[in-house]
């Protein structure tokens, strides 16, 4: 077997997980590019010799994909397919030491807040000045948009403050320089996220200040699109509405998850707020930015989490009528103060919960859906795919929410610009629109 040099030929950076992984993958392939170290994304030709896993440590199935995907390349590289094989991310910083006495054929491990020390083991340097910069993952016309990293939050099933860390808010002036450039390379819309949004500032301003963030990003030329993830219930920032209220620019869209809609299962799960606190919180937001969607996610089989609970939940999913709706079974995660609870929600009716949770909401979905049809609204054109445009409302976000199907034949529209399409067909999570001629 030809001997293979030590310096990378190309870097192939694999990324699980959630978007906040997407944004770290693509500010460590911008710093690689910087210096000049060939780079790919999800890459599946033969023609890289270093591969980079950014794992995810959040919940079972995750973690199994994380493992799948590292004995994957441990086995390329036992075949000489690969020389190098790294692993970060989330899995790497939780379970890193143990990990590392399984698989042997993994080079290194790095945690989360690693990145200086991996690009030197990839032989490329860390460039202050480089600092939010991306090689975007996304198409070029939305991007994710990182504002701080980690939670100081204690929810009891969350085991991301362990991954992540202590909350750090990014420096707002940081964070509008790196909105200036996505915009100056063609990004129009913005995807805020963090692990809490809402506690954006307390840390660096003393205050919550997602409210002037919003403001100073929306000022930027060429965003037309700001949209809000993983906002957090108790000490909602509300002047932040004031702001989305008054500029165009912001999407009338906010992604809260809430776990649950039981009072006695938000206690256990230490989320600080109660069912009917949520309740007058979701009516305050509706209040305040009329025709907002509202996206949540919630969590089925919490431990202890009785049959009444479930029921009271689910009810009280039909009085909140929530516009998007996600759903994940509870996972048993060592170190989570809720792993002193026992897991005493058999898997198959946490699966059975999260299927009512889920059905009850498709027809929510459906009736909100159908009201929307005759009506016309603008859509950011996501790709052209089976006859279609795939485009969304900016009630959307990308790969979760609903999209807007555009037959192909009925006139061009552009990748990754706005058209105003009138709503012609509804489904439970699908539009069929036609655009409305100018
Ligand atoms: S706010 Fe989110 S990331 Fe933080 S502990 Fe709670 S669930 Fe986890």
């Amino acid at each position: 077997m030809k001997a293979r040099t030590l310096k990378p030929t190309k870097v192939n950076v694999i990324t699980l997980g959630c978007s906040k992984n997407t944004f770290d993958s693509e500010v460590l392939m911008a710093q690689l590019k910087a210096s000049d170290v060939a780079v790919e994304h999800q890459g599946t030709g033969g023609d890289h010799n270093v591969v980079v896993i950014n794992t995810c440590g959040f919940i079972e199935n995750a973690k199994q994909e994380s493992i799948d995907m590292i004995l994957n390349y441990a086995k390329a590289k036992d075949q000489g397919l690969v020389e190098k094989v790294y692993v970060t991310g989330c899995l790497s910083q939780r379970y890193g030491p143990e990990l590392q006495a399984e698989i042997p054929q993994v080079d290194a491990w790095f945690g989360t807040r690693d990145l200086p020390r991996l690009l030197k083991t990839l032989k490329a340097d860390y460039k202050h000045e480089l600092v939010g910069e991306r090689l975007l993952t996304t198409p070029a016309h939305y991007a994710y948009f990182k504002i701080s990293e980690g939670c100081d939050r204690k929810c009891s099933f969350c085991a991301i403050p362990l991954m992540r860390g202590k909350h750090v808010s990014t420096p707002l002036d940081q964070l509008v320089q790196s909105a200036r450039q996505l915009a100056a390379n063609g990004t129009r819309e913005l995807i805020l996220i963090a692990q809490d949004l809402t506690y954006y500032g307390l840390d660096l301003y003393g205050k919550r200040n997602l409210n002037e963030l919003l403001a100073r990003l929306s000022d930027v030329e060429g965003i037309d699109w700001i949209r809000l993830h993983y906002a957090f219930p108790s000490g909602f920032p509300m002047e932040a509405l004031d702001v989305m209220k008054e500029r165009a620019n912001i999407c009338k869209y906010l992604d809260m998850p809430l776990q649950h809609g039981s009072s006695s299962v938000l206690k256990r799960m230490r989320r600080g707020i109660t069912q009917e606190k949520t309740e007058r919180l979701v009516d305050d937001i509706r209040e305040r930015v009329p025709g907002i969607a509202i996206r949540t996610t919630l969590i089925a089989g919490f431990p202890g989490e009785t049959e009444a609970e479930h029921e009271d939940g689910l009810r009280w999913i039909e009085r909140m009528r929530f516009d998007r709706l996600g759903c994940f079974t509870y996972s048993h995660e060592e170190d989570t103060h809720a792993f002193t609870l026992p897991d005493d929600v058999p898997f198959e009716v946490k699966q059975e919960r999260a299927h009512a949770m889920m059905e009850l909401q498709g027809g929510i979905s459906f009736e909100l859906n159908q009201a929307k049809v005759g009506r016309t609204c603008r859509v950011l054109v996501d790709k052209a795919e089976g006859g279609f445009y795939h485009a969304r409302t900016e009630h959307d976000s990308p790969e979760v929410d609903n999209d807007v199907l555009i037959p192909t034949a009925a006139g061009h529209l552009r990748i990754g610009d706005f058209a105003e399409v009138r709503i012609t067909a509804a489904r439970e999570h699908e539009l069929e629109a036609v655009p409305v001629q100018g």
